[in-house]
């Protein structure tokens, strides 16, 4: 069994959040933890917070899945954007703890101009100012599609940042299906192969959470514009495949398609209705 649920807007509160994914059919969600183009992140009021808890114990939700606003680059090459982004990373990190036990997902970086080691030396030294030991969150690197300067395009980029934390009980990847596929990864030919070689570099024991998207582009394109399940160029089968894995089981998909909320209960709809519950045989 997997958890499925989408990306939820965060306007009107954690309860709100809960609410609306439950309406939706949902037992897990993503949702922004400030606006996604950067700024103030609202104050946290416990009441809904703990409303929001209920909601989610009392519906077998699974964990959920917060995303870092867009804006946030560890590793610009510009110190002001850099600087504010370690804070929002270091402020993010100690609000996902009125949520504990959650994830907290972000697109390691890109590097302008400075080169991806040096980049990735910065993603490194960010995530290490700001993850605490007492921490109860799993921070994700998201798989990306490695297009332009962006970090994280293949297995081996996410290893070595990997490497280079040291909090490494608390630090895991989250595969999104869009950008491994834009990346080059023809999950179409053999997800097995895919997931072997995730293995054999990242190892699956730090994959946690999946985007399950289409993708508007063939394999290999470093596009990254998601298209709605079995409406791109990954198909149907191949999806229904990613969602039925047995190494992926038990673990919190979300969809990141182009929806609205009554196209994303029907995609939630089919998910459930192809998804196989792998402790019962
Ligand atoms: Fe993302
Ligand atoms: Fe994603
Ligand atoms: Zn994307």
């Amino acid at each position: 069994m997997i958890y499925i649920g989408n990306h939820i807007s965060s306007a009107g509160g954690f309860a709100a959040m809960g609410r609306k994914a439950v309406e939706l059919g949902a037992d897990t969600f993503a949702f922004f933890t400030r606006n996604p183009r950067g700024g103030k992140a609202k104050d946290i009021d416990p009441k809904d917070v703990n409303e929001l808890k209920t909601i989610l114990k009392d519906n077998g939700f699974g964990p959920l899945v917060a995303h870092a606003p867009y804006t946030m680059n560890l590793s610009s090459g510009k110190d002001n954007v850099r600087e504010f982004s370690v804070n929002i990373l270091k402020e993010d990190l100690i609000r996902m703890e009125y949520l504990p036990g959650n994830y907290y997902n972000f697109h390691p970086g890109a590097h302008v101009g400075q080169g991806s080691e040096t980049g990735t030396e910065m993603i490194v030294s960010a995530l290490n100012g700001a993850m605490f030991p007492e921490m109860n969150t799993m921070v994700l690197l998201e798989t990306m599609t490695g297009k332009g300067t962006e970090i994280g395009g293949t297995f081996e980029e996410l290893k070595k940042i990997i490497n280079g934390v040291n909090e490494k009980d608390h630090i895991g990847v989250c595969l999104d299906t869009c950008h491994i596929w834009d990346a080059g990864y023809a999950i179409d030919e053999s997800i097995d192969r895919v997931l072997d070689r995730f293995d054999s570099i990242i190892g699956l024991d730090r994959l946690y959470a999946i985007h399950l998207n289409d993708s508007k582009n063939p394999c290999g394109a470093r596009k990254d514009r998601h298209e709605k399940l079995g409406k791109g160029y990954i198909g149907e089968e191949t999806i229904k495949k990613v969602v039925q894995h047995p190494a992926l089981q038990d673990k919190p998909f979300i969809l990141e398609t182009p929806n609205d909320d009554e196209g994303y209960a029907a995609e939630i709809d089919w998910v459930r209705r192809h998804m196989i519950t792998y402790n019962e045989i």
